[in-house]
Parts: structure tokens; sequence; C-alpha cells
């Protein structure tokens, strides 16, 4: 396993420098004890993955600063941080919002700095008691693993060596997946999160949207901020738009009294009385939903196969579309480009995408209950149908040879891949790895809700725990 570019034994080799990648490196640092960790991060910085990368103003968190903490001991330590920045003359367009900065609906270009300053902060803290944390810059390609540790292949062809290795490789754009039938889309589409693709279009030509969550309400903003004024049409198998996230009051938590609720649909029926009884008393229906959230993890990993795929089949367009909600700046702009008939919303299914002719791009949907597909032309064409979490469809060197490898299977329902509730990786063999662990999106299947920033932030912490407790 050495080599000339053998690099010096890690304690811990994080793949992947986004917010799972980085608010681990924070929680280890934090914690007593000299190690060294390493992050292979392909992005020139660290922090930001695909969500805090977005350079647009308008491209904001999907919920307010009081709900996007990344210290779970601290559930105002984004308003506080908030606060500072803009004392400091930071986002001086934050004033259009008119709300207390607990409310603010954050850019994630700027989360993505207060993610930096902990990460700067933590290693401050570690520097204290000979803790480092380096980021190398390049493509994780190959792991391999044993019970002394794992060994990472780098593009280049460097080899890292750590007695422990975390996988926090984030999502996949289904984009970037060579899916069957999403070639033709692919080579076809605009990246939705392009915002250079976005200005070279025809500002007056129509726009096909695929996927109508909260990925198309970017693509949205986008265009509009580009100077795009012409149709915009988004075409989803439900055309079920996310609603807007308001701030209800506290409402009882009814599924932490009530232990029993197991099934698909018992947890529907209970949600649906709930918010039955708030719309009765006049209270927002998102304050039940909203007592939900906590409990879905353990009601996911209690659930069979089955339940889990009618929870699926049945109700994951509806849960997507009242859960993770639209911000309100966002949401305003798609009303009004509703009501001024720019924007239309369709309940279509996409059969197939036709080689562009005469500059336009040309696809074949079937709107509800139509029985013939229908011709739909345009002069672009965005692929907002979200993440691939299914590592099997994903086309990168890394996903593949550890699966190749069997260090690593699927997880339940093909979401992600599996591991044991603390997050250490399970093989094709069913043998759980004291080296490897994974955190974040790989771990969709374990929990469903695993993306989030709070979700993130509370795995990085028991991981980290986890880890430096690990012999
Ligand atoms: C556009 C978008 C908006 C979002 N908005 C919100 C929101 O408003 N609120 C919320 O709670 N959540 C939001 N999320 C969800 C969530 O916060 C993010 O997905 C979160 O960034 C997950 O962090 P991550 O580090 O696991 O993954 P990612 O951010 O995807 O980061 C993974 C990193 O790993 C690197 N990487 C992967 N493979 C390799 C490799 N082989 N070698 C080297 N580097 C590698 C990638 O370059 C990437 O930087 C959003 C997600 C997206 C995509």
């Amino acid at each position: 396993m050495s080599s000339k570019n053998t690099q010096a034994g890690a304690d811990i080799l994080i793949v992947g420098g986004g917010l799972s990648g980085t608010m681990l490196a924070v929680q280890l640092l934090r914690l007593p004890g000299r190690r060294r960790i390493v992050i292979v991060e392909s992005r020139s910085e660290l922090g930001r993955g695909e969500a805090y990368s977005a350079t647009e103003l308008g491209h904001t968190l999907n919920g307010n600063a009081a709900r996007m903490s990344v210290d779970p001991d601290n559930a105002d330590d984004l308003t506080q941080w908030l606060g500072d920045y803009l004392a400091a003359g930071g986002w001086p367009e934050s004033d259009e919002q008119q709300v207390p900065v607990a409310e603010l609906f954050p850019p994630r270009g700027i989360f993505g700095l207060y993610v930096q300053q902990r990460l700067a902060e933590a290693r401050a803290v570690g520097a204290r008691h000979g803790s480092t944390v380096e980021h190398m810059r390049g493509e994780a390609v190959d792991l391999q693993s044993d019970a002394s540790g794992v060994v990472l292949t780098l593009t280049d062809g460097t080899l890292l060596m750590s007695r422990f290795g975390v996988l926090a490789t984030g999502m996949f754009a289904a984009a970037r997946t060579p899916q069957r039938d999403s070639n033709a889309l692919n080579a076809a589409a605009v990246d939705p999160w392009d915002v250079n693709a976005m200005r070279q279009l025809d500002p007056g030509g129509r726009v096909l949207i695929i996927g109508s969550g909260l990925t198309m309400v970017d693509a949205v903003v986008s265009l509009e901020q580009a100077g795009h004024r012409g149709p915009i049409d988004v075409f989803s198998r439900h055309g079920l738009l996310p609603h807007v996230r308001r701030q209800p009051p506290a409402w009882p938590d009814f599924l932490g009294a009530d232990h029993s609720i197991r099934s698909t649909r018992q947890l529907v029926r209970a949600l649906r009385m709930q918010c039955e009884q708030a719309i009765a008393q006049g209270i927002d229906w998102q304050a039940p939903l909203d007592t939900v959230r906590v409990h879905i993890p353990r009601l996911w990993s209690q659930a069979t196969d089955l339940q889990r795929r009618q929870f699926v089949r049945h109700v994951r367009p509806w849960w997507e579309s009242h859960h993770h909600r639209s911000p309100p700046p966002s949401a305003r702009l798609l009303d009004r480009f509703v009501e001024e008939g720019r924007l239309s919303i369709h309940a279509a299914s996409l059969l197939s995408v036709e080689e562009p002719h005469s500059g336009q791009v040309r696809i074949n949907v079937r709107y509800r209950g139509d029985d013939q597909p229908t011709v739909e032309t345009g002069a672009a064409l965005i692929n907002s149908t979200g993440i691939q979490y299914d590592w099997r469809r994903v086309d990168r060197p890394l996903t593949r040879q550890l699966l190749a490898r069997g260090l690593v299977q699927p997880g339940p329902l093909a979401l992600g891949i599996a591991a044991d509730p603390g997050g250490a990786v399970v093989d094709a063999h069913g043998q759980v790895s004291s080296r490897l662990f994974a955190m974040g999106p790989p771990l969709r299947g374990l929990w469903w809700e695993s993306t989030a920033v709070t979700d993130v932030a509370l795995q990085a912490k028991a991981l980290a725990a986890r880890i430096v407790t690990s012999v």
C-alpha cells in the first residue's frame, strides 16, 4: 500500500469538505486530545459544498436563522453570528426582509461564511491541544480499508493513510448521473445552479423546467436575476409546488406523546387530524407538521422496507412540497410570476428528450389524465429533478470503487449506503466497519432526512464523539 506519493498518516481522513465534513472537523477539533485531521475536498474552499457555494443573493436558506444553527447545543448560534455580520456591514440587502435577525432567511453563500468562521474558531481551539486540520485539494478516486485503517487514493496517485475514514461526499445531482432515461436530459439541460449559463439564454425565450421542488425555485430566481423575461413552464409528475415557510406557533408534540404510531397510514391519519384541529382553532397547519420532523429518523429506521416503500410512493411528493418549503422571498417571486402569467406549473411526466432542433429543445411529456404524449418546445431546458441517492447510478470513481470493492452496500431502498445507527458503514458481507464511517446525504436510507443543516449538525457531533472514543 505504500508508494513515493504516500503521505504521512492522519488520524481522521474526511472525504468531502462540504457542510458535513467541515462540521465533523469542527466537532473533532473541539474535543480534547491531539489529532491530525485531513479533509480531501476538490473545491477550493471548505464549508460550502454545492449548497453554500451559491453566489446569488436570492438563493437563500429555506429556513430562517433561528432554525439553521450548526451548533446542536446553541439554537441561536447562527442568529448571533448573523447579528455580528450585519453589524459589521455585511449583507445590507437584509433590510428588505424587514424582520428581526432570527427571522431572516440568509443567502446560502453567507451561511457558507458562517460555517467557515466556526471552522476557523475550532482550529484555534484545536491548536491549544495540538490538533490540526488540513485541506488536501483533489478528488478521492479509491479507498481501501481493513482493521488497521484506511488508504485513500487521489486522482494524481497520491495515497493518504489514516486510522479512520469518513465518507462525507454529500449529494450527487441527478443531472450528473448516467441514468438510462436521463442521458438525453443531461445532455440538453442547463445546470439549475449555473448562474452564468442562465445569462447566456435568450431573455425572451420559453424555458422548460423539469421538476418542481426547491431546485426549480432556485432556477427561477436565477432566471429573474439573469434578466430572463420570457415564459417559464414547469413540468413535474404531481405538479406540486413547495409551500412557503411561515413561522407557526408551537404545537404539542403529539408523536412524542404517542409511540404507538408507526406505519405510514397511522402517521398520515394522525397528522391530518392534528392539522384539522389546528385549522379549526385558527392555527397554521404548519404548526403540527413542524413537530413531526424530529421523529422522522426514528419512524423511518423502525419501519419495514414495505412501509418505507409505501411512504416513498404515496407520501413523498406530499411530504416534499409541505415539508421542504420555499423561503418567503423566493415564494413571493414565484407567486408574482404565476399572477403575471409568466410561470405555469404542469402535472406532466417527462417521457423523452429529443435532439435540439433549430436552436430549440423538444421534450415529450404526458399531461396527467392524457393518454397521448405532447411535444413541448422551448429555447432552453433546465433539469431540476434533484438528487441521485442511489450510489449504483452515480458515475463517480470513488462511489464505483467502494461498491466494487464491497466496502459499502446500498442502504435501505438503495438510498445511499448502509450503516449502523452511529454511521459505521456496513460492507457487502454485512460486516460493520470499525474504521470507515459516513455522514449526511449518504445515510439517506438509514434516516430518510439526513441532509438538512440540523441533521448534519447533530450527526457531526455524535460521530466526532464516537470516533474519538474508538480504539
Ligand atoms: C442547492 C441546495 C440547497 C440547499 N439548501 C438547504 C437549506 O436551505 N437548508 C437546509 O437545511 N439544507 C439545505 N440543503 C441540504 C444540505 O444542507 C446540504 O446538502 C449540505 O450541504 C450537505 O452537506 P454535505 O457536506 O454532506 O454535502 P455537500 O454539500 O454535497 O458536500 C460534499 C462535498 O464533498 C466533495 N466530494 C464529494 N466526493 C468527493 C471526492 N471523491 N473527492 C473529493 N471531494 C469530494 C464535494 O466536492 C462537495 O464539496 C441544500 C442542498 C442543496 C444541494
